[in-house]
């Protein structure tokens, strides 16, 4: 429940399907995302972690099923399907920042493109998330001149700038160097501390543990398992979570 006592879920997936030509890659998804919950999907790779983030901010269409997102169902089209791109967040696993473009300007793209903001309101904006993220000092550089864990934060900075409803976050720390993923897994924690509604895909089982509300297991396109993270690190119920665990812890 958010502080305005909204209980009514910010997601939710009906019988969702997809497939990829002959390729059925999610298979009857029912899932249910609460406001201010943070959800981290695991599994192994191919299993269809990524479509299903993909398919809530409608970068993905779906063939059965339905989602509904904030009470409606994904726009197909047209404003409907801008506005909820700009209320729901991405951060991948490759930054994605505008190469030739500052930090600064990175993070206000969106708010001045989209939602036609002035641009000294989007610049303070901006400067206060680049600070909530630790690279205040960094704003006039580019993307290049960044750690892979800095552009990261930035990116992060940027999908906050839109003020999002929720955040999906596909494997944010995959291709960092791994003195890198704590200073990002840092700042992940602390969205999730403030409230924030996040998704995410990550094999970072610390993350889960301090951070998750809820973990779901993916494989072959299907919802496995769902549980605590407690309960699914020291009890898992299937065979299946059980050896994907015993591989990667
Ligand atoms: P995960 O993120 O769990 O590794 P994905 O959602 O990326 O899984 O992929 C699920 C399956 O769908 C994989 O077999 C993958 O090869 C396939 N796939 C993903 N995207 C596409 C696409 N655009 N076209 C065809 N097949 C795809
Ligand atoms: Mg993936």
């Amino acid at each position: 429940m958010t502080e305005n006592g909204d209980v009514t879920p910010l997601v939710q997936m009906e019988n969702v399907n997809k497939h990829f030509g002959a390729l059925h890659v999610l298979k009857d998804i029912n899932l249910t995302v609460s406001r201010g919950e943070v959800l981290v999907v695991i599994g192994p790779s191919g299993g269809g972690k990524s479509t299903l983030c993909r398919t809530i901010n409608r970068l993905e269409t779906i063939d059965g099923g339905k989602i509904v997102f904030d009470g409606q169902v994904l726009p197909e089209e047209g404003k409907g399907l801008a506005r909820l791109r700009s209320e729901v967040g991405m951060v991948f696993q490759s930054f994605n920042l505008f190469a030739h473009k500052t930090i600064r300007e990175n993070v206000t793209l969106g708010p001045t493109k989209v939602r036609r903001q002035a641009r000294a309101a989007a610049d303070t904006r901006a400067m206060e998330l680049l600070e909530r993220v630790g690279i205040a000092a960094q704003a006039d550089k580019y993307p290049a001149q960044l750690s892979g864990g800095q552009q990261q934060r930035v990116a992060i900075a940027r999908a906050l700038a839109m003020d999002p409803k929720m955040i999906l976050f596909d494997e944010p720390t995959s291709a960092l160097d791994p003195e890198m993923v704590q200073e990002v897994l840092d700042v992940m924690i602390g969205l999730a501390r403030d409230g924030m509604t996040m998704m995410v895909v990550t094999h970072e089982m610390g993350f889960a543990r301090r951070a998750a509300n809820r973990v779901v297991f993916m494989a072959d396109g299907q919802i496995v398992e769902e549980n605590t993270p407690d309960e699914f690190f020291t009890n898992a119920q299937t065979e299946r979570a059980r050896d994907f665990l015993s591989k990667i812890l």
